[in-house]
């Protein structure tokens, strides 16, 4: 079936428009589908659910991923994302303030915000801006099979989709990976869950302990940590301040082992447990939210093959990390911005080789920075020298390049490791990889390569 269409001009082959369909549209796959409307394609989005549950919590994005927002004209007025300025870790049964970071100065040194949104505010954004480039989303569209070789996508209906290629980005539960890599990599819980909810920062800042913590600072996380449990609860504001993201991350309860999703709800009894050493300006903030809700924390380690066939992987689908760097949903982004480049239809040829040494190339500029995103999201501060040095050996398989100086880049916040991510302009590396398009092949000492360069490839 001939799916795509050459573009011509005056009799001059220009390049080719392909059908392309994405599953999923959650940050991955609205961002693939803007970007790759913008490179010239016909876009269709499959999705499952219908959208009419609001997922209620927030999300911070960096400059790296607020740079890809920029360009493609994002409405962050309506987006009403809040502006870190810093982190601050709070004991939570005294309030004494143990750390602080300072973000001043992060929009002026990388050229962009670091700031955080609803989600549902950033997912509304996304979507306007795919249909205003003309993406087709289908909601109620669950995918139940994928067939790579063909670009053969099913829908529950029945129906089957034929696609030039189809981008999976279904999320870090997707039942298709191991068809796509070919590796058995389960997801694994680390132990820990989190109850999670937003407070209206007017109800908040009721408590008058609470009320001198937030008023005359800038925002940004403040992190209460309870030292006696070991629970820590993160919490920072969104949609114009007026609403407080907090999460607990605790030990998991038995009853918990298998809430994997974001829709399980849970009890004010249950957060005020998991607080009950802390402070009562602490244990006041979940009482002034209506809905709690609780999910068991995953992540798996990095796959070595994204594509196979007509179908390539991004997103949470092929990089499911912990939330410690708040660089999961960025990556997503970074994922979809370099489509629009190395997929570019004036580029593009009709002809099967093509294709794959252009997913052959997006592997080798994508995979070594998404693989090492994913290891250092599963490092935290209070890590040894060992278990650093173990971290480095597992992302030197992935990636050569320039890593952050130990022990300096351990906290998530520091300097070295804001500028491993923050700096990092997905545009500028995708039109460098772009000149090797003909041959597929990075160049011999690439800056992202690693030992897996050897075993990436997605062809059959
Ligand atoms: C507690 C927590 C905090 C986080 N904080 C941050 C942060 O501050 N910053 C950051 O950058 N990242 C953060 N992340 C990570 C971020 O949320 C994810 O990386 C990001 O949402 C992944 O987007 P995605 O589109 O790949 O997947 P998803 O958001 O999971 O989207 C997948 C979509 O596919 C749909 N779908 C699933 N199966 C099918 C099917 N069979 N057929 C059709 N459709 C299907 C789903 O309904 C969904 O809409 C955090 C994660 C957690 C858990």
């Amino acid at each position: 079936m001939a799916l795509s269409e050459t573009l011509t001009t005056n009799g001059t082959t220009k390049g080719t428009k392909t059908n392309i369909g994405i599953v999923g549209a959650g940050i991955a796959g609205l961002g693939a589908a803007v970007a790759l409307r913008r490179a010239g394609h016909d876009v269709e989005i499959y999705e499952k659910s219908s959208f009419k549950r609001e997922i209620g919590a927030a999300i911070l994005l960096t400059p790296n991923a607020n740079r890809i927002l920029r360009r493609w004209g994002f409405n962050f007025d309506k987006a009403r994302p809040v502006d870190f300025e810093q982190f601050r870790l709070v004991n939570g049964t005294s309030l004494e303030v143990i750390e602080r970071v300072d973000f001043g100065g992060v929009e002026e040194h990388f050229g962009d915000r670091m700031c955080a949104y609803h989600r549902v505010d950033l997912h509304t954004g996304l979507r306007e801006l795919a249909e205003k480039e003309g993406a087709v989303t289908h909601l109620g569209a669950e995918v139940i099979d994928v067939s790579p070789e063909e670009g053969i996508i099913t829908l529950q209906s029945g129906r089957k989709v034929q696609k030039d290629l189809c981008i999976l980005a279904d999320g870090c539960h997707c039942p298709f990976l191991e068809k796509i890599t070919d590796e058995d990599i389960p997801t694994r819980k680390i132990g820990k869950s989190v109850y999670r909810w937003l407070a209206p920062m007017e109800k908040v800042l009721e408590h008058p302990d609470a009320a001198k913590l937030w008023n005359g600072e800038g925002a940004g996380f403040c992190t209460f940590s309870e030292p006696k449990s070991g629970n820590m609860m993160v919490t920072y504001p969104c949609r114009s301040g007026t609403l407080l993201n907090c999460a607990v991350f605790h030990d998991t309860r038995p009853d918990e082992i298998h809430k994997v999703d974001w829709n399980a709800n849970t009890t004010h009894e249950r957060v005020l447990e998991a607080l009950q050493n802390c402070h009562d300006a602490v244990k006041h903030i979940p009482m002034t939210a209506e809905q709690m809700k609780v999910y068991t924390v995953t992540q798996r380690p990095p796959s070595t093959r994204i594509w196979r066939g007509k179908m390539l992987c991004i997103g949470d689908t092929v990089h499911h990390m912990l939330p410690t760097h708040a660089q999961g949903g960025c990556s997503a982004l970074e994922d979809a911005a370099a489509l629009e480049v190395l997929f570019d239809s004036s580029t593009v040829s009709s002809c099967p080789a093509d294709l794959a040494r252009r997913l052959d190339l997006y592997t080798q500029l994508r995979l070594p920075r998404s693989a090492t995103t994913q290891i250092l999201s599963s490092t935290n501060p209070w890590l040894t020298m060992e278990q650093v040095a173990k971290k480095t050996e597992e992302i030197r398989r992935f990636y050569d390049g320039h890593l952050v100086d130990w022990p300096k880049g351990l906290g998530p916040w520091s300097a070295p490791i804001r500028d491993f991510w923050y700096s990092y302009d997905i545009i500028e590396e995708a039109e460098e990889a772009m000149k090797y398009k003909d041959s597929g092949k990075l160049p011999e000492g690439w800056k992202w390569f690693g030992e897996v360069r050897e075993r990436m490839g997605g062809g059959s």
